[in-house]
């Protein structure tokens, strides 16, 4: 085949006299053996015995054309990905044996929140100034510590979507709004949920909410994730998914090829977000779960990201241990 054409998709609307399966004969017999094929036909006269000709010769066969294009711009976009020479992977100085520390006794399974916390942190990922206690006065206590505005959480074993227990409470101002918002949580959720705890944390300023996550695959290792963060992820869907390694670029990337990446650039008098900061994170990130094999999905959900030079950190994250300590 010509060195100028880099695949074929072939079109054939079948009219009432031609025999569609003659058509499939000559499609397999002069398809290209090293370039991809793929096959759209239309129309029912013969569409069978067409058909398995063409899938029987390993060649797929849409009935839509938009199909088919679709299939081959995802073609493409494998191929340029394959062909891409990744950068230098980015390695951070982290406190290794601390991480080690963390990790070692943790049975399979969720870390609580505050665990998988110190774990992404000993790789210098942001969290919030945070205290984790009991007692509503406590929670006072800690609030005046750690400096108003500040916000709540129940923390406890396998709690993983807080929103949805109304066990977050955000933008409390002063010590009598803290005490209420303690006693409250602690009220309506401390009996359900034994071993509960409050976790008090410094309010993060930033407005734009990104995720950052990784998942392993069988085939393909760890795949990251970047996209618009927030309790409504799983209603918007918009994330950007890669296979490590990731160099340098690949986090700007991510965020620059999302539905929403408006949302983090200057923005109704806004100033920009500070993706370097999400994008520092994700490269920290991958470089915990390279030295971890144990780590087998993480999720920071949202890390809200303040204008550069600003305080953008992670504040809330889960991360999955799989196998023996
Ligand atoms: P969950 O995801 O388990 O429901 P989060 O800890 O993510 O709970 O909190 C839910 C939402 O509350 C976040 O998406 C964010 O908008 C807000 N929030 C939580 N913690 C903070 C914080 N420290 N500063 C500012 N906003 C926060
Ligand atoms: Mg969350």
């Amino acid at each position: 085949a010509d060195e100028h054409v880099d695949g074929l998709l072939v079109l054939f609307v079948s009219p009432i006299m031609i025999d569609a399966q003659a058509v499939a004969e000559a499609i397999r017999d002069h398809a290209p053996k090293d370039k991809p094929v793929l096959a759209c036909l239309m129309g029912r006269q013969k569409g069978r015995e067409a058909i398995a000709v063409l899938e029987d010769a390993g060649i797929p066969v849409f009935r839509y054309p938009e199909d088919a294009a679709r299939i081959m711009r995802l073609l493409v976009r494998r191929r340029a990905l394959l062909d891409s020479e990744p950068g230098p992977v980015p390695r951070f100085k982290v406190q290794r044996a601390r991480a080690a520390a963390l990790l070692e006794a943790a049975p399979a399974g969720w870390l609580t929140g505050s665990a998988a916390e110190a774990v992404l942190g000993a790789y210098g990922i942001p969290f919030p100034r945070g205290r984790l206690v009991r007692a509503p006065k406590d929670a006072v206590e800690a609030a005046h510590e750690i400096g108003f505005p500040v916000v709540i959480k129940a923390e406890a074993p396998g709690l993983l979507h807080k929103s949805e227990h109304r066990a977050v409470a955000t933008r409390l101002q002063n010590g009598d709004e803290v005490f209420a918002a303690a006693r409250d949580l602690v009220t309506r959720l401390a009996r359900r949920m034994p071993g509960m705890m409050l976790h008090v944390q410094e309010m993060a300023g930033g407005h734009r909410e990104v995720l950052l996550g990784m998942t392993r695959d069988p085939r393909y290792g760890p795949l990251f994730v970047a996209g618009i963060g927030g309790t409504h992820v799983e209603v918007l869907r918009d994330v950007a998914v890669r296979i490590a390694p990731l160099d340098a670029a690949a986090p700007f990337e991510m965020f620059a090829s999302l539905k929403g990446s408006v949302l983090l650039g200057e923005f109704r008098g806004d100033p920009p977000a500070d993706v370097a900061a999400a994008a520092d994170a994700l490269l920290r990130l991958q470089q915990l779960v390279a030295d971890f094999p144990r780590i087998a999905e993480v999720e920071v959900n949202p890390f809200i990201l303040d204008a550069p030079g600003g305080r953008s950190l992670a504040v809330d994250a889960r991360l999955r241990l799989e196998g023996e300590p």
